[in-house]
């Protein structure tokens, strides 16, 4: 395990200053995030305006330069950031989660500096000449949530930047240190002033969506927060990508090998212990392969070690906050109260620490349960018995979500038939969840508006131009 000292006396603030950052896990003081005022606000965006014309000055190929040299210094220091975040977050090292997700951070500013994007020639007859060009928008408010702060901060980061538009990351006020610390790395490639952090509560969030200063706004998080951001672009007319909430659905066809596809079904609901937005989190199985998967499911279940993330052999971890803890906790025991049977968890594992839950899986629950209902956001994933199909693709669209669902089938064309009548931004066919910066994401319904990744992505973040002659 690499030594995340030296990154954190970069980025905290001095002592009897900031607020206390805790380890997610054991509760220890990490340090105290420096948080800054709405009255800081002004003066931060005055900063990234007057940065900005010169860094649309320099040009695609030389940004490209900088976020594959920013990609580079983020792997010399990736098991110190990894190691940070495995303790503010709480998902270990090990499996898909710290070292993952910092090693997607490098990846994807790879992957953005080689996403081409050519001015396009849309109509050339000889009497009109019509050619469309994105230009910079200006500057980005980049707003990012706690399950996944590096990750989902450098997809909102990188291609903003590569569109020649400076950036204020404001991350959650739950994994600050994560995101100061990797925009403190970025920041060693970067000009002054071309991405600034802002660390702070939700006030200042809703300040920054709501400023005359900024013409867009990238924010992954809440439903709930997505529609206030909403209402105060009516105010600054900022455009906005919204990836919000999701209640994901994965429906097994009778044909499935239930051991073979185990691993996969339960990744796909665990990964970073459920606090994943595209995790799966409804699971609609035939009855006649129902009692082969859930038992499939709870044999995977039983070989995942849970507990501290800097123990190299677990894989998965605590509830980062205690309000999620919460969350989870009171929709099992709902489940439970209205016949949900529990087959593995169902209740805190208080011998781990405060905020850890253990993998839970309930049986015999359907719709109009909360568990079911309800965005989980945690190791709780309800499994639903159904003997006609056209049912579950009509309660799989029953909600007022839609980010990602998947379809599991030995049969890839049938799958294929079943997911085009999902009401989902992605639809995966025997995996869940994997994302992809060349494949465009993004949600449908009350999960959003606008998508991320790849030359559609790129486009997002910048303001559309012709030029006619
Ligand atoms: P949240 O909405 O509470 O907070 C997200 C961010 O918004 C934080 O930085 C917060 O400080 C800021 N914020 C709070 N109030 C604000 C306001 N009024 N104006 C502007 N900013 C404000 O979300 P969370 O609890 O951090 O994240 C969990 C949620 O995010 C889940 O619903 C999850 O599904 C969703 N999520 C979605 C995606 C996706 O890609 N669609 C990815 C990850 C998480």
């Amino acid at each position: 395990m690499a030594d995340s000292t030296e990154l954190l006396e970069r980025i905290v603030a001095p002592a009897g200053t900031g607020r206390e950052i805790r380890d997610a896990a054991t509760g220890e003081i990490l340090g105290e995030t420096p948080e800054l005022t709405v009255e800081d606000l002004d003066a931060a965006i005055a900063r990234a305006r007057a940065a900005q014309p010169e860094w649309a000055a320099v040009g695609h190929a030389k940004r490209c330069e900088l976020l594959n040299a920013a990609a580079d210094r983020i792997d010399a220091e990736a098991e110190a950031l990894a190691t940070l975040l495995s303790r503010e977050q709480g998902k270990p090292l090990n499996g898909p989660n710290a070292r993952f997700e910092v090693g997607a951070c490098s990846a994807w500013l790879r992957a953005t500096a080689a996403t081409p994007l050519e001015p396009e020639v849309l109509v050339d007859d000889g009497q009109t000449y019509a050619q469309l060009e994105y230009r910079p928008l200006g500057v980005v408010g980049a707003i990012s949530p706690w399950n996944w702060p590096m990750m989902i901060a450098i997809w909102q980061i990188a291609p903003s930047l590569r569109m020649g538009n400076t950036v204020l990351a404001k991350p959650s006020e739950y994994t600050p240190l994560s995101v100061l610390a990797l925009v403190a790395v970025l920041n060693e490639v970067l000009p002054a002033d071309v991405l600034i952090p802002l660390p702070g509560g939700r006030d200042l969030g809703a300040a920054l969506s709501s400023h005359a200063g900024i013409d867009k706004i990238m924010f992954t998080g809440s439903t709930a927060t997505g529609r206030k951001i909403i209402e105060s672009s009516a105010r600054n007319l900022a455009r906005l990508t919204l990836e919000l909430g999701g209640n994901d659905a994965g429906i097994v066809l009778p044909d499935v090998d239930a051991k073979a596809i185990a691993p996969d079904l339960f990744w796909g609901a665990f990964i970073n212990t459920g606090q994943t937005c595209a995790a799966l989190k409804r699971l609609y199985v035939h009855d006649d392969v129902y009692d082969d998967v859930v038992a499939a499911l709870a044999e995977v279940a039983q070989q995942m070690p849970m507990g501290n993330g800097l123990d190299e052999q677990n894989v998965l971890g605590p509830l980062q906050n205690r309000q999620q803890f919460e969350i989870v906790a009171d929709l099992v025991e709902d489940a439970k109260a209205h016949g949900g049977r529990i087959v593995t968890g169902g209740a805190p594992a208080s011998e781990l620490g405060e905020t850890f839950y253990p993998i839970t899986l309930v049986a015999d629950v359907s719709d109009g349960v909360r568990l079911v209902d309800e965005e989980q956001f945690g190791p709780a994933l309800p499994i639903i018995r159904y003997t006609d199909l056209d049912d579950a693709v009509e309660r799989a669209n029953g909600l007022d979500q839609g980010l990602g669902a998947s379809v599991w089938s030995g049969d890839r064309a049938a799958a294929r038939e079943v997911a085009a009548r999902i009401q989902a931004g992605t639809v995966w066919i025997n995996s869940h969840g994997g994302v992809d910066p060349r494949i465009p994401f993004g949600g449908v319904k009350g999960s959003g508006y606008g998508v991320e990744f790849g030359v559609e992505g790129l486009k997002s973040l910048g303001v559309p131009q012709i030029i006619n002659g």
